[in-house]
Formats: C-alpha cells, structure tokens, sequence
C-alpha cells in the first residue's frame, strides 16, 4: 500500500511505555466528511502546514493511507466516586507532534469509533457535543485557563443513536498529555511489576524533567500535579465555570481542563449550582469543585503510595502531610483570585472581609456573578457604562471604594487587576445551545460569532452588547447539561 506523508510531525513516546497502558487502534473515518471548523492560530501554533486534503484525510479518521501509529490509553477512575476501568471508548491518538521549537502536544480524535475499552458503547460523538467542545475549549483558552484545545471539527450525516438521531462529529483535540489521575490509577491497580515506576518516571520526564533527582520524586511529582489544579480550579472559579465531571479520568497531571461534556457557566451567583442532569447529588457543584478536586488528588495520593516509601506507615505520613497542605493552599488561592478581581491588595487583613461581604450580598439577591464585576470595574473607572452596580451593593461598594482610595497601590492598580481577572464575555449557556441547535440546522451565524466574541473575552465591545446578559429565569431554572456522548 502507498503511504503518504503526513504533514504532522509525530514522535510518539507514549508508546515506549509497556504496552499494558495502550492499544493500537485505528479510527473508523466519517463517510463523507464535511469540514465545519479548522482552527487556523492553533494550526500556526503547532507549526503545521495548511495541507488541506491531507489534513482533512487525517483528522477525519481516513488515516490507514498514512504511516501513522495510532492508538488508545489505558486508564481507569473514579466515576462520582465508583471506581471503574475505563481507557479511551471513543478517543484515538494520532501522535504526540513536536511543534518547530520541540514543544510536544497530544494530537486525539474525539468520536473516533471502537477501541478497546469502548465496552458497550459506539465509541462516536454526537455532532452537538463537539460542537460544544469546541466553542468552550477554546472561550476556555481566550479567558487565558490551561485547557485541551481543539484544532478540527467535522460531521457526517451518519445517524448516531443517543435519546434521538443525531449527525456524527469527529473533533481533533490538542493538550500537552492526556495523562490524568486515572492512568496513575490504572497503573496502580492494573500495573505488574514496575509499571507504575515506570509510568511516574515517563510522566516526570516528559511534563515535570526538573523533579527529576529530587529526593522522593513520587513526592514531588504529587504536590506538583497537586499546586497545578489548584490553580486550575482557582481559574474556573475566577470565571464561574462548572466542570460537571470532575471524575479521576478527567483530572489531567499538567493541570488543564478537558472533557467539556456537561459544563457550563454560573450566571446567577449561587455557591450550589449544579446544571448537570446526571450529577443528581450536586457532587461536582461551583462550590464542591475544591473539595472535589482534594478527594481526587487523594486519589493520586494513594495510588502513588508504593512509590512514595516502601514502608506503607511511613508513605502514608508522608503523603498525608501533603494532603494537609491542600486546605491552606486552596483558601490562600482562592482569597488571592478574589482580592484580584475587586483590585485588592491579597497581602492586607482588610482584602478577605471585603470579598466574603460581597460574596454574601450577591448570594442573597442572586446577583449575575460575572456582571457584577464587569459593573464595579467601570464603576471604578468612572465610565458610564450599561451595566450598573445593583443598588444593594451601595453601602458595601462605597466602602470598598474608599478602601481602595487609601491604599497606596491605589486605583489605577486595582483597575488594572481588575480588567485583568473580570471577564466581560463569558459563554452564556443560552447562547451556546443556540448556536449548537442553529448549526445543527446548517444556520452557523451564531456559533460564528460567540466564537469572534470569546476570542476577546476581557474587552467590552459594543458591537456585542447583546451577549453581556443572563438568560431569563425560566430557561436558568430548566436548564440542564448532558454527558453529551
Ligand atoms: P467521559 O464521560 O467522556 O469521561 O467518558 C467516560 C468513559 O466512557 C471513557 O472511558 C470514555 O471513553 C467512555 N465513553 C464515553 N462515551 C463513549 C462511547 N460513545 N463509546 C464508547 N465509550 C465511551
Ligand atoms: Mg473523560
């Protein structure tokens, strides 16, 4: 058979790791394919030429004519808190491609058909769940939070059978390593002999080289992964972003976000909001999201064990003191976020009364958590502006005011905090199923231009006033979000 060059430069060092951790597999392509979306900046990125038929050949699944060695990981996980064996169902990596200056980016399509752990599923991808992945994966990455990208979406007219006939969709996701929690798990459940080892050294190499000597490198790589999603978390915080599945096989090593199934945005500020239709228990709400995050980095923990002393006692201890680091970290993040987004000085006593007052008062009248700010920072600024700050926050917002008068940063510092940390463009979940539902119907006006308006997300642009606001209540309180498979 001819096989042609593909213009990807693939270099897969996954697979030296003992072929226990994947399987080869190749992706079932799309009939038809029909490009909807090829992310052109992320393609200048990844230093790839704009060889249009190979691409579309490749990231539509058509990679037999290719030499290319594709395959599946292994991994299991905790699945709202059950443990399971689990692996790539529906994903395929093309390769790891190093970019022209070396960086090394895992290249996956989503959708891509059976593999080995597909257990009773199609391994295919509903044309609207990619379409959601790709509008909020890259909002995600213009709101400057680590995340998957994604470099291609195509569909096809092939029926996918969910709760109703949809079009097929295959997405080509981009992240630094698709390594997460539950590989670790898969090692330390799954593994023979030295796997684990030999996984924990793969990781620290290729993500963390500078751990490496280090005294007890299971240690270090734990805190590390550890401070990464903390300060992942503390991002989606920032911007009100619900993860909805923060099971272990979703809890990446490098700390980015990916697998955009039932996510969405908080509009109306309220700690316990849940939109995801299965998460029926409120175990990945707003406000769990830390909580959550610390069971999981538990679960890294103990997988690594073996690793951190042979003595189990004494690994215990070890990682438990760690563990006991992760409050302090979180609330020291959180509060920092905070004072950022109000112009505060984090440093000052005064800074977390100032944020836990605010907090309070938008709860109680369920004000909209990203247009408060957005109204407090031209407030500050002085500039008339159609968002206003809610009148019940006259008396906390003239003291936080005069507050930031006294200090000696002063205000032109804290507004530049401010613009800085407050989006103004979030996406709406109304407008996103919008958009999806329109392009679904071949009407790709609106999914066009949330993509134009996210690509901007801290710049108030009058032209796009109209997507500043909150869905009205009825569509909030109806609203749900679906694994999306
Ligand atoms: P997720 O909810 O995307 O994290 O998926 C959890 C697990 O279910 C992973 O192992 C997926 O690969 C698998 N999975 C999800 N959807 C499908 C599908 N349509 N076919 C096969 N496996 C799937
Ligand atoms: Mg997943």
């Amino acid at each position: 058979m001819h096989t042609k060059k593909s213009p990807f430069n693939f270099s897969s060092t996954y697979l030296n790791l003992p072929s226990i951790f994947y399987s080869l597999s190749t992706p079932e392509r799309l009939d038809n394919p029909e490009l909807l979306y090829l992310n052109e900046d992320l393609l200048k990125e990844l230093s790839i030429e704009k060889e249009i038929n190979q691409l579309t050949e490749i990231l539509s699944g058509y990679t037999t004519n290719y030499e290319l060695k594709t395959y599946a990981q292994a991994y299991a996980g905790h699945q709202f808190g059950h443990f399971n064996m689990l692996g790539d169902g529906r994903a395929i990596l093309l390769g790891e491609h190093l970019t022209a200056n070396n960086t090394r980016y895992d290249l996956q399509l989503k959708g891509a058909g059976r593999t080995n752990y597909s257990r009773g599923g199609d391994g295919k991808a509903t044309i609207n769940s990619m379409l959601r992945e790709y509008l909020i994966s890259e909002a995600m990455h213009h709101l400057n939070i680590a995340t998957s990208r994604s470099l291609s979406l195509f569909k096809s007219n092939e029926p996918i059978y969910r709760d109703k006939i949809y079009e097929r969709g295959i997405l080509c996701r981009v992240m630094k390593s698709h390594l997460r929690v539950g590989t670790f798990q898969f090692a330390a459940y799954f593994g023979k002999e030295n796997n684990l080892e030999n996984l924990l050294e793969y990781t620290v190499k290729r993500h963390f080289p500078k751990l490496i000597g280090c005294e007890n490198l299971a240690l270090s790589f734990l805190e590390k992964v550890m401070q990464l999603q903390i300060n992942l978390v503390t991002d989606w915080v920032r911007v009100g972003f619900i993860h909805g599945v923060m099971n272990t096989d979703n809890v990446s090593i490098i700390g980015e976000t990916f697998d955009y199934g039932p996510c969405a945005f908080m509009n109306s500020y309220n700690p316990k909001t849940v939109f995801s239709s299965i998460d029926v228990n409120g175990r990945y709400s707003f406000e769990n999201q830390p909580k959550i995050l610390m069971w999981n980095i538990i679960k890294l923990a103990e997988s690594l064990l073996p690793l951190i002393d042979s003595d189990t006692n004494k690994a215990i201890l070890l990682a438990q003191d760690l563990i006991n680091k992760y409050q302090p970290t979180w609330e020291n993040n959180f509060y920092k976020m905070m004072s950022n987004k109000l112009g505060l000085d984090f440093s000052a006593i005064e800074s977390k009364k100032i944020v836990d007052e605010l907090l309070v008062i938008m709860e109680a009248n369920k004000l909209d958590y990203t247009n408060t700010f957005t109204a407090l920072y031209f407030y500050l600024l002085e500039k008339d502006f159609i968002l206003k700050v809610p009148s019940v926050l006259n008396e906390w917002r003239d003291s936080w005011e005069k507050y930031i008068k006294t200090t000696k940063e002063g205000v032109k510092n804290a507004l530049q905090k401010m613009q800085k940390n407050n989006p103004v463009f979030i996406p709406r979940n109304h407008l996103v199923e919008e958009a999806i539902l329109n392009a679904t119907n071949k009407n790709y006006l609106l999914f066009n231009k949330l993509l134009e308006v996210y690509k901007n997300p801290y710049l108030y642009q009058e032209k796009y006033k109209e997507f500043l606001y909150r869905p009205i209540n009825e569509f909030e309180n109806n609203y749900q979000t679906f694994c999306g498979t």
